[in-house]
């Protein structure tokens, strides 16, 4: 008996008919060739066409995108209370100034202002305005109102030179982008994940396990995070969890760091005894 089927009569891709399937999509049921099946990372064994790949209950990271997209994060709620203390402290110095001064208050404290608003509340232009503010506000205010002194010069460079390093940050930050409704690449969105919520006990176990060898309070913690965390390790899980490396090098150090400092004390503990019997 022959299993030869009529190329004809094969199944064909959902999305390119001239191509035979090579499988069906395990959400939707649709068939898929080579070029359009996707395997996702922790679903083993099943097979997706491309649209049911991108979907969030398929891929964790699309709903990881999704949790964060439009919804303000730290840098936004700093923004924005920083333009509220701008605000409040240029109508406080500027009450009670003489004209020029006072003039010259209001103008430092209040440009910034707009941008931060705007930035809180998401409008585009403000991710790149934010960059540009601390350097245009000295200018401009060097420009249209003589500073007074050299000192005044100085504070507003002190001022504009880490705004300037805190703004680029900020631009460059992803989680920022995702609130901006930015597209990010599946690499940014891969790492962001990965420090969020990949294992995030396993980091905690390796920094208490580093904070251990100095402090040993910290060492039962590096102990009982590592272990957790290196139980909770599963590649095959959807979403993979890792960091075991971490959960281990963690757990290790605590041991390690319970052993050094049970010595140290022993020892501390013996001669202190033996001192005792001896002065008897
Ligand atoms: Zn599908
Ligand atoms: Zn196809």
């Amino acid at each position: 008996m022959s299993l030869e089927v009529p190329s004809s009569s094969l199944a064909r891709c959902a999305v390119h008919p001239e191509m035979p399937a090579a499988g069906t999509c395990s959400r939707c049921g649709g068939f898929v060739c080579t070029d359009c099946l996707k395997v996702m990372p922790g679903l083993a064994g099943r097979v997706f066409c491309s649209a049911c790949a991108a979907r969030p209950e398929v891929n964790y990271l699309e709903a990881f995108r999704l949790e964060f997209w439009g919804r303000r994060d730290r840098w936004a709620w700093t923004v924005g209370l920083v333009s509220l203390g701008l605000l409040a402290l240029g109508l406080v110095s500027a009450l009670d100034q003489r004209a020029p001064t006072a003039l010259r208050l209001l103008f430092t404290f209040l440009t910034p202002v707009p941008v931060g608003v705007a930035f809180f509340l998401g409008r585009s232009w403000a991710r790149h305005a934010l960059v540009a503010t601390p350097v245009a506000t000295p200018v401009v205010m060097a420009v249209l109102l003589e500073p007074s002194s050299r000192e005044e010069v100085a504070l507003m460079m002190v001022c504009a030179v880490p705004a300037l390093i805190i703004a680029v940050v900020i631009h460059s930050d992803v989680r920022n982008q995702l609130f901006f409704r930015r597209p990010v690449t599946p690499g940014q969105l891969k790492a962001l994940w990965n420090v969020r919520r990949n294992n995030p006990l396993a980091r905690h176990a390796l920094s208490f396990g580093l904070s251990g060898v100095l402090l040993p309070v910290f060492a039962p913690l590096a102990v009982l995070c590592g272990a957790v965390a290196l139980r909770r390790v599963d590649p095959e899980a959807h979403p993979p969890i890792g960091r075991g490396g971490q959960a281990l090098a963690g757990l290790i150090l605590g041991i390690a760091s319970l052993l050094l400092w049970g010595f140290v004390l022993l020892s501390f503990l013996y001669r202190f005894l033996s001192g005792v019997v001896i002065h008897k």
